[in-house]
């Protein structure tokens, strides 16, 4: 029996167990003690807040889509920003974190997947990190390594996110009017909290959800987790397009990481914001569900048939449209002179757009029509 509990002691990686469990602990003990003996102060709530969105954003615009998967290039300055205040969420250093993940990506649902789902719930939600054997891994990221800031982060990582993740929140406490006050609400309630709500990623992300462009992965689609973690919920396009540096596609999809990309990228702090053309996402979701409408009886001739209609009907639509807009700024310049004629062209072209266009809606709701009938 000794010998039993001496082998599951040494599978357990304790700095990082020991964190996992203390700091949560301390927090239930500390945070009614601070409330009980010091004033409530909404500046600090305030601060706590605003720190907490921070470090979340850290992590998901900075450690997951800039380090992770160079999924745009960012300014030194805000690479500087993301390393500081993303050590500062004690999800260890961004080289650690980024190996780590594209291990994940590399060998999803695997026996190689650091976080592998198949292991069950908790063990992709935080369980993995408690045992030496997943997160004692060889670091395999050499163009990180190469990465001056990135590679200054990870050798001093432990004074950078004690002083990141406690004594820089302490000091706003202090200037708000309790040091303590910062280091316990500012500093360790929120390290709780932004560490629960990326370790969603890894374990609700593969649960709730669609498998909207690959129905081979466990990772899912979810507004409802995007909400949960900074629009990481589109978990499933994300697993199968990790260079777009979005992860909602659509303007009204919840994802507060691509907002902050692209407000960095008028900012001029960001720049080549790689993305996945519509020609290729919709290429992926129409395959994902043939395979489902061929489950359920559909022939493979006729939907391969209907498939071809709607990309080539989106190509042509996307061709149109570009061709006429560059007529359109040509014609602006040159009204004068060929009025009537450009004018004509330019109805022409109009209504082959718009019958490109209808020739695309018409063939998804065919596809869809054959969805919802199969369902
Ligand atoms: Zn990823
Ligand atoms: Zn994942």
């Amino acid at each position: 029996m000794s010998e039993n509990k001496q082998k599951w002691h040494q599978q357990i990686y304790w700095p990082v167990t020991l964190f996992l469990i203390l700091n949560p602990i301390s927090c239930m003990v500390l945070v009614p003690l601070y409330y009980i003996f010091d004033e409530f102060s909404w500046s600090l709530i305030a601060f706590a807040l605003i720190f907490g969105a921070i470090t979340n954003l850290s992590i998901t615009a900075g450690y997951h889509r800039l380090f992770s998967h160079k999924s745009y290039d960012a300014h030194p300055i805000v690479k500087i920003i993301f390393l500081l205040i993303g050590a500062s969420a004690w999800q260890g250093s961004a080289l650690k974190w980024s190996s780590d993940h594209r291990r994940h990506h590399s060998f999803i649902d695997g026996d190689k997947d650091p976080y592998n789902f198949h292991r069950g719930f908790f063990f992709a939600h935080m369980g993995w990190m408690l045992l030496k054997e997943t997160v004692d891994q060889p670091i395999q990221a050499p163009d990180l390594q190469k990465d001056k800031w990135v590679y200054l982060q990870d050798k001093y990582y432990v004074p950078v996110a004690i002083f990141m993740g406690y004594i820089f929140p302490g000091l706003i406490g202090m200037m708000l009017g309790s040091f303590w006050g910062g280091l316990i609400i500012g500093g360790a309630l929120r390290i709780v909290l932004t560490q629960q709500s990326t370790f969603f990623v890894n374990s609700l992300c593969h649960t709730l959800g669609r498998q909207t462009y690959s129905k081979e992965i466990s990772a899912r689609d979810s507004l409802f987790v995007a909400f949960l973690t900074h629009g990481e919920g589109y978990h499933n396009f994300h697993h199968t397009f990790q260079i777009d540096y979005r992860n909602g596609i659509r303007w009204y999809h919840w994802d507060p990481t691509k907002w902050t990309i692209q407000m960095l990228s008028l900012l001029g702090l960001a720049k080549k914001l790689r993305m996945i053309s519509n020609a290729e996402i919709l290429k992926a979701r129409l395959k994902a569900e043939e395979a489902t409408l061929r489950s359920r009886g559909f022939a493979d001739e006729k939907l391969a048939q209907l498939q071809d209609k709607i990309l080539s009907a989106q190509a042509k639509a996307r061709q149109l449209q570009l061709e006429y807009y560059k007529l359109k700024k040509e014609y602006s310049r040159r009204r004068i002179e060929f009025s009537t004629a450009y004018d004509q062209k330019l109805e022409q072209m109009k209504r082959d757009m718009e019958e490109a266009r209808l020739e695309f809606k018409l063939g998804m709701k065919i596809w869809k029509l054959y969805l919802r009938s199969a369902a």
